[in-house]
């Protein structure tokens, strides 16, 4: 005779993770970036010209490519010490003095990354307890919210305004001061807005930073791309250099993404601090990237005057090409990105965003992937190749005139 069957069996449902609820709330809740989602659009469409990328349209200058080559060929593939290459670190410090004016020392004062992302995130896990708030202009660069964030601090975004030409103002920034404010994550010249901190400003601020005893974190990734004034660093302001980690890398002005190398130079105590954390989850930066750094820092100058030369050029084609079509816009400082308004058109940013993608295949970032005082704006990007921005302009006119008829 067959046993009865357990009364139990086949009642229980097998469990099934569903996966989601490992994830720790504070990064469940973390929104996705509004330029992947964008991006993941663009993606499945054919035919696209995109201003949309951060990044530069050329490749890296050869004489660059050509030291990582040579360091495969020499059988350069290890780890190396956690802080990088001491003549990388060492390069890094003449290039910092020549660029800022401000000496670090290469043992003790230096830190290679992988990428400016990875120094903002370790710096950010050193000195945020769980709940201190980091202040940022709004809108900012994507990574810094989520970045605060994921450190367990509180990011508070000081919004800037189009008619102020985002300018990040130093009374406005007085007003924030509260305890439990930790650091200014500062960002000149910023992306998305292309806007630099006035010399004046810059001094006001850096008496508030003082007076409050704030860390600042200053993001100084496009220091060589600037077109009217030569860039100024905060940490060259008298008493900044103790209170200042710098960050820096070749991504951008040496057209060098793909290599992800970066670096932060600060007081020895908060690169300690660092490398603590850089040690445990990076180990070292790539070493053929900082064999090829160590070229780019000490012979890539003309290369990279070259490119923003070049930049300048497409920043005033794209500049002219806009504000003869309608938008309001700011010609950019620094770096390589425009932030017109479409404030005349009556669409909101992803709205216009999407129809300019969809109807004249032109990929823009929609401006409130930068925080909510984006919206009204699209971020341009002027990086791609002349033919590419051509060829973006052309398709954008076709669906103005046909979109907005005067
Ligand atoms: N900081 C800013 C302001 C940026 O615009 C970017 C890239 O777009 C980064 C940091 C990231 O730089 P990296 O490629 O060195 O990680």
């Amino acid at each position: 005779m067959e046993p009865a069957p357990h009364p139990r069996r086949g009642k229980i449902l097998p469990f099934v993770p569903d996966g989601e609820s490992w994830v720790a709330r504070h990064v469940r809740d973390l929104p996705r970036s509004g330029i992947r989602d964008f991006f993941d659009l663009v993606q499945t469409m054919e035919g696209i010209v995109s201003l949309g990328i951060g990044e530069p349209g050329e490749c890296t200058p050869w004489n660059i490519r050509e030291q990582a080559i040579f360091a495969l060929e020499l059988g350069k593939t290890g780890y190396t010490s956690n802080i990088g290459l001491p003549r990388l670190r060492r390069a890094i410090s003449r290039y910092m003095e020549r660029l800022t004016g401000v000496r670090y020392d290469p043992e003790e004062e230096i830190l290679v990354t992988v990428g400016v992302s990875e120094a903002l995130d370790c710096a950010l896990r050193a000195i945020v307890n769980p709940g201190e708030q980091i202040l940022f202009a709004e809108p900012s660069y994507v990574a810094y919210s989520p970045g605060v964030v994921l450190a367990h601090g509180v990011p508070v975004g000081v919004p800037t305004r189009f008619e102020d030409t985002f300018r990040l103002r130093a009374e406005e920034l007085a007003e924030k001061a509260r305890p439990g404010v930790k650091a200014l994550l500062l960002n000149s010249p910023a992306n998305p807005t292309g806007t630099m901190v006035k010399e004046e400003e810059l001094e006001k601020i850096a008496g508030i930073c003082r007076r409050e005893n704030w860390v600042v974190l200053s993001d100084e990734i496009y220091a060589e791309l600037t077109y009217e004034k030569p860039h100024r660093s905060i940490a060259s302001l008298p008493g900044m250099k103790e209170r200042t980690i710098v960050f820096n890398g070749l991504s951008k002005a040496f057209a060098m993404t793909g290599f992800r190398l970066g670096w932060a130079c600060g007081p020895a105590p908060l690169i300690a601090a660092m490398v603590k954390i850089h040690q445990y989850s990076m180990l070292c930066a790539p070493i053929l990237s900082q064999e090829a750094g160590v070229e780019a820092l000490e012979h890539g100058a003309a290369e990279v005057e070259a490119m923003r030369r070049i930049y300048q050029k497409k920043r005033n084609y794209l500049w002219r090409s806009l504000t003869a079509l309608g938008f309001p816009c700011h010609s950019p400082e620094g770096a390589f990105y425009l932030f017109p308004s479409i404030a005349p058109f009556g669409l909101s940013s992803k709205e216009f965003a999407l129809r300019l993608l969809r109807e004249a295949l032109v990929a823009v970032v929609p401006g409130t992937a930068f925080g909510p005082s984006g919206e009204g704006h699209l971020r341009c990007s002027f990086s791609p190749r002349m033919e590419e921005l051509e060829e973006a302009v052309g398709r954008l006119s076709r669906w103005m005139r046909k979109s907005f008829p005067k």
